[in-house]
């Protein structure tokens, strides 16, 4: 008798690529495969982008199988996607990968394997699965995510499993109103979170402060830059970061009154662990929260798996799915 060998693969669509990861049973990662993401403009050859996303993932799933050795057939296969997913695994929003919108990608994904569709969910949704079952959050009950990219991603850990909401649209925190005369934000709204505590937020920071001459003009479309001259002591890049880490902040004390937890993940190419946004955050924290001093505010740390939590926790939920 053979036996036959197998893994979890999980795919993360982000906005400008698609990441796979071939996980063993004990979490391990087996196997990586990365593709660019096809763009808006790819519409314009007359083909629905939903279509030429999920070709791309499912060449990707292919590839994957193929360099580890299973059978993407008999294998767990979960996808994270940047947008929200109802129930049924159909795509209802999406501002970084619009024209996938009203895609059966759950299905569409599955077609070349002749399979059940797969498991699909929100991108953040995965990463914070990720961090419960492997990383961060491993034994904590009440934990939040929050990933800083160009926007703000999240999720929200309840009672140890990852909140969907009734339609799938729970852990948005990004776009939580935090200041109504603030700027308008692509989702309709304005004075959103991600307005102020995100990469697009840093840059807004940043050019007030180049607008109030405070600030060196070089800084006006580099977050990045930002961060690495404020660790380096630059005081004018370090009071922008300061403004930032307070927005931080008082997001996430907003995000405290609701959900009280003890651990807040932050992840995301902005800020990936940095001291220099980490300790002010907590500073901040520690006054913005309702309660202050009598209560202990949440501990703040950076995420484990980075830009991999998605892929990672998109093999857990195909597994947890099978
Ligand atoms: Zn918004």
């Amino acid at each position: 008798m053979s036996s036959e060998r197998t893994a979890s693969l999980g795919v993360d669509i982000g906005g400008t690529k698609v990441l796979g990861l071939a996980l063993s049973a004990s979490g391990a990662v087996l196997g990586r495969v990365r593709q660019p993401t096809p763009q808006v403009s790819d519409a314009a050859q007359g083909r629905p982008v939903g279509t030429s996303v999920a070709e791309v993932a499912a060449a990707v799933i292919g590839e994957l199988a193929e360099s580890v050795g299973v059978d993407p057939r008999t294998c767990s296969i979960g996808v994270g996607v940047p947008g929200i997913v109802d129930r049924t695994g159909t795509l209802v929003f999406a501002p970084n990968l619009q024209g996938a919108i009203g895609a059966d990608l759950a299905a569409l994904i599955a077609r070349p394997f002749e399979r059940a569709p797969v498991a699909i969910d929100n991108d953040a949704n995965c990463a914070a699965l990720a961090e419960v079952h492997l990383g961060a959050a491993r034994g904590v009950d009440h934990a939040l995510l929050i990933t800083l990219g160009t926007g703000i991603g999240g999720a929200a850990i309840v009672n140890g499993a990852v909140l969907r909401g009734a339609n799938g649209f729970a852990g948005e925190f990004g776009h939580m109103m935090v200041n109504p005369d603030g700027p308008p934000c692509p989702c309709g709204s304005r004075g959103c979170f991600e307005r102020y505590a995100s990469g697009a937020g840093l840059r807004h920071l940043a050019a007030q402060a180049i607008a109030a001459g405070t600030l060196d003009p070089q800084f006006a479309s580099a977050p990045e830059l930002l961060i690495s001259s404020a660790t380096n002591g630059d005081a004018a890049a370090l009071a922008v970061v300061d403004q930032f880490c307070w927005w931080l902040a008082r997001g996430i004390a907003n995000l405290c009154a609701i959900f009280d937890p003890e651990l807040v993940l932050l992840g995301g190419g902005v800020i990936d662990g940095k001291a220099v946004v980490l300790e002010p955050t907590r500073a901040y924290l520690a006054t913005e929260i309702e309660g202050g001093a009598r209560r202990r505010p949440p501990r703040i740390e950076a995420t484990v798996f980075g830009s991999d939590a998605g892929a990672i926790g998109a093999a857990i939920l195909g597994e947890r799915q099978r």
